[in-house]
């Protein structure tokens, strides 16, 4: 003790200058943290984890499928998406099936994903589905001279697609309670033209399941990339699988645009699977002023949309 006094007395100066020293990097590291460029944030937190959901990855799919140009069934864009789904998909060790039908005289195509090998192969089947095809005609565009066109579809073909493609890289499987199962709808969109019905490719999916790839749940993404992003509940989806998402979305801090209200009810992908009597979900975003018009284009989009949706999926299948 009478050191330690000693050792004070003789230091004091040294120790208050050391203790001031002291709370300024501490008050500046505090200030500073979040001013702080992300190059060098990195230094001090580590990189971003490369295995959770990155919206810039996802718009990026995005950006490509908008770069093909619009996408309608068996179109050379339409072949070119098919081909660019395989191949990223197979760089990422998933398999890529292709069930090819025809409809109105016209090659439709299916495309199924799963990983080249389940860790739990007992485990429940979740598929998660998103139409890949655009609408041919551009029907609710406000110029009637524009209504022959096609819709780009951004939001409404590529955003869905682009989330399956990130979830796809970033899923854990090991940490899973389910099989994953992703699929790729074809002839979603041409509803109402030409005497078309509407989602043609998941109805013929749903109606030839095999027993042993029946999935015990089904979640239907579509319209989920605007950056003016409010998702309500759809009224036909499976109420509790729905309640489950949007209390993940809560949990997120995604409570202002996962709204726990419904709104819309949408004739959408999931229909077919809930007709085979399986519960499924639609999460959508059905307030998109260019909904069908040829201004559904990738400037519309957000990262931060698409990686909220991302983020509620990948939460619900990791946890
Ligand atoms: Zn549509």
């Amino acid at each position: 003790m009478r050191r330690a006094g000693g050792w004070l007395r003789r230091n004091r100066v040294e120790l208050i200058l050391l203790l001031m020293l002291a709370s300024a990097v501490a008050w500046f590291g505090w200030l500073g943290y979040g001013m702080l460029p992300p190059q060098i944030l990195e230094i001090f937190t580590g990189p971003k984890s490369p295995h959770t959901f990155d919206g810039e990855v996802a718009l990026a799919h995005a950006q490509y499928q908008c770069d093909l140009g619009p996408r309608p069934v068996n179109t050379e864009a339409h072949r070119q998406l098919q081909q660019y789904i395989t191949e990223q998909l197979t760089q990422l060790k998933w398999e890529v099936e292709r069930q090819t039908f025809t409809y109105k005289d016209t090659p439709v195509v299916n495309l199924i994903a799963r990983p080249a090998e389940d860790p739990r192969p007992d485990a429940p089947i979740l598929l998660i589905g998103a139409h890949y095809d655009t609408r041919r005609r551009a029907d609710r565009d406000p110029d009637p001279a524009r209504r022959d066109e096609p819709v780009p579809g951004a939001n409404d073909g590529a955003s869905g697609v682009a989330v399956l493609l990130e979830l796809a890289r970033v899923l854990d499987l090991d940490r899973s309670s389910y099989r994953i199962r992703l699929a790729f709808f074809d002839a979603e969109d041409n509803g109402r033209l030409d005497e078309w019905e509407f989602i043609v490719g998941s109805t013929y999916m749903a109606e030839h399941l095999e027993p042993e790839d029946r999935p015990d749940l089904v979640i239907v993404i579509d319209m989920i990339g605007d950056a003016d992003q409010q998702i309500y509940m759809e009224r036909n989806s499976y109420f509790k699988l729905q309640q489950q998402l949007w209390e993940i979305a809560h949990r997120l801090n995604y409570g202002d645009v996962f709204i726990p209200e419904f709104k819309w009810s949408i004739l959408d992908d999931h229909m077919p699977f809930l007709k085979a009597g399986i519960p499924a979900v639609d999460i959508i975003d059905f307030d998109y002023p260019y909904w069908h018009t040829v201004e559904d284009t990738c400037d519309k989009l957000s990262a931060e949309s698409l990686e909220r949706v991302g983020r509620v999926l990948e939460v619900f299948i990791e946890e």
